[in-house]
């Protein structure tokens, strides 16, 4: 794929971008390990004043960045401008807690003297330059949720971001390069995808992390896996909504609108599988399918758009088949399902009834602002729907009744149960799933710990 700024709302290529030499690659991986051997001894506290110092031209910056990520990927301005508010938040949280969730651990006196020892600690250190390999769908902070964390560990990070939003990538090296991190730290790479493997094998770069679909997942967890080397994957998702009968039918049915087409449906965490109780099926259905079709779809620059066009023409060729193919095998299409006659990778908000399991979009994940819905006789049937996925990301559950929800965080197979709301990600929670969604988690202490040497230091 071309490195290169596509407008989606017009199909318009605006700038390419050469790809990285092999001699400016190998500069950059010798800079990287070269800054961490001293940018590794530096204190949290110099690390934090750097990370709320980039959270500051951040924010100055907003409406910059947020245009030239609505400019790359089409996301609607308003939603581009709120994303980059969440990246410094969580900058600033980081930079407020990193030093507390990597305090050193002491274990009981008992289990020292146990061991032999006179005494003994736990302390996380840094493990190097990590290889980022990222998506378009949140072009900054799915960026920053790494970036943030790994940087206050004492990390030094390398970005392979999406091809589709260079300008967003060279613009995130350079906000932290302002900031005052040593250069080095943060780099941008602009390469192909298939420049991975060997960026990969490379023993400078100590770890990887990734968000993006399966077969991305799975060729860099293969070839990290040959090298004994760490990773997070954070891959697709289909997170069931489940409605049940006690619910604010009002208030879930918006929420279910907005879960379903928040980021134009490009969204690991929307809910995209609409389980709902045969006793409110009908009721549900009505405002469900009023909401998803009284959407504004249009200008993503425009304020008051709901929906833009999705980032991709192949994105939208993808949706399209799912859609046809459930079609074909008797879905009923209660709204959309056909794309506009109009320059530019535009989809409309669609919402599918009669889903079987042949169905591909029953296994898929939707990118797009597709909405399947299920009609379950019970709870258990709701479970087994909802579980009946090879994702395991997140999930949403609307029910006022409190042994309803213990059963579904018992039971629901994901990385994240939301009750009474839509999934959403904060920097104080982990983040990530199970299945086929992936592994590890990103965000909170257990996110920053991900690429630490956990180290035991005995005393004898
Ligand atoms: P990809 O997974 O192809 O892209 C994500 C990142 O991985 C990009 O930086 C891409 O680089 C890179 N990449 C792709 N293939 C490889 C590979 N073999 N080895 C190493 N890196 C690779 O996502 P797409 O944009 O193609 O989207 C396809 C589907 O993926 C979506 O429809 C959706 O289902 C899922 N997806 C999920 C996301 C999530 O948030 N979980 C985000 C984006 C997509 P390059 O751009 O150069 O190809």
């Amino acid at each position: 794929m071309a490195i290169a700024t596509v407008n989606p709302a017009t199909g318009e290529t605006l700038t390419t971008f050469e790809a990285l030499d092999e001699q400016e690659l190998e500069r950059r991986l010798q800079l990287a390990e070269a800054t961490f051997r001293t940018y590794r001894t530096t204190s949290f506290a110099d690390r934090a004043r750097l990370l709320n110092r980039a959270a500051d031209l951040l924010d100055e910056d907003r409406e910059d960045v947020a245009r030239t990520m609505t400019t790359e990927m089409g996301k609607p301005l308003a939603q581009a401008r709120a994303e980059a508010a969440k990246c410094a938040k969580a900058m600033r949280w980081y930079a407020e807690h990193a030093e507390s969730l990597l305090a050193d651990e002491v274990p009981a006196e008992r289990d020292v003297k146990d061991s032999g020892g006179s005494r003994a600690l736990v302390r996380c250190r840094p493990l190097g330059p990590v290889l980022a390999v990222m998506p378009w769908n949140f072009p900054l902070w799915q960026v920053m949720r790494f970036a943030a964390p790994a940087l206050m560990a004492g990390n030094v990070g390398l970005l392979k971001h999406a091809s589709n939003v260079p300008r967003t990538a060279l613009w995130l090296e350079d906000l932290l390069r302002r900031a005052g991190f040593p250069e080095g730290c943060f780099q941008t790479l602009l390469v192909g995808s298939g420049a991975i493997d060997a960026i990969l094998r490379d023993d400078r770069v100590k770890a990887a992390t990734l968000t993006g679909s399966e077969p991305a997942g799975r060729a860099v967890a293969a070839t990290a896996g040959e090298m004994i080397k760490k990773t997070v994957l954070e891959l697709g998702g289909s997170d069931p909504f489940v409605v049940m009968p006690s619910a604010d039918l009002d208030r879930a049915a918006e929420t279910a609108v907005t879960a379903r087409v928040q980021n134009n449906g490009q969204s690991c965490i929307a809910a995209k599988r609409f389980i709902v109780h045969a006793d409110v099926y009908d009721a549900f259905v009505e405002r469900f399918v009023a909401g998803m079709a009284a959407l504004t779809v249009g200008d993503p620059m425009a304020e008051g758009t709901d929906v833009g066009p999705l980032a991709s023409e192949q994105g939208r060729a993808d949706l399209e088949e799912l859609v046809d193919d459930a079609r074909r095998g008797g879905a009923d299409v209660l709204c959309g399902g056909e794309r506009p006659d109009r320059p530019g990778w535009w989809y409309p908000p669609t919402v599918l009834a009669g889903i079987t399991r042949e169905m591909r979009i029953h296994r898929e994940e939707a990118f797009g602002p597709v909405a399947t819905l299920y009609r379950a006789g019970d709870l258990d049937e709701a479970v087994l729907i909802a579980n009946d996925s090879p994702f395991g990301l997140s999930s949403n559950v609307w029910t006022r009744q409190e042994a309803e929800v213990e059963r579904f965080v018992r039971d629901l197979e994901a990385g994240g149960v939301f009750v009474n709301g839509m999934t959403a990600s904060h920097p104080a929670f982990p983040f990530g799933g199970v299945k086929r969604s992936g592994y590890g988690r990103e965000l909170a202490g257990q996110g920053i710990r991900e690429f630490c040497n956990i180290t035991t230091v005995w005393h004898g």
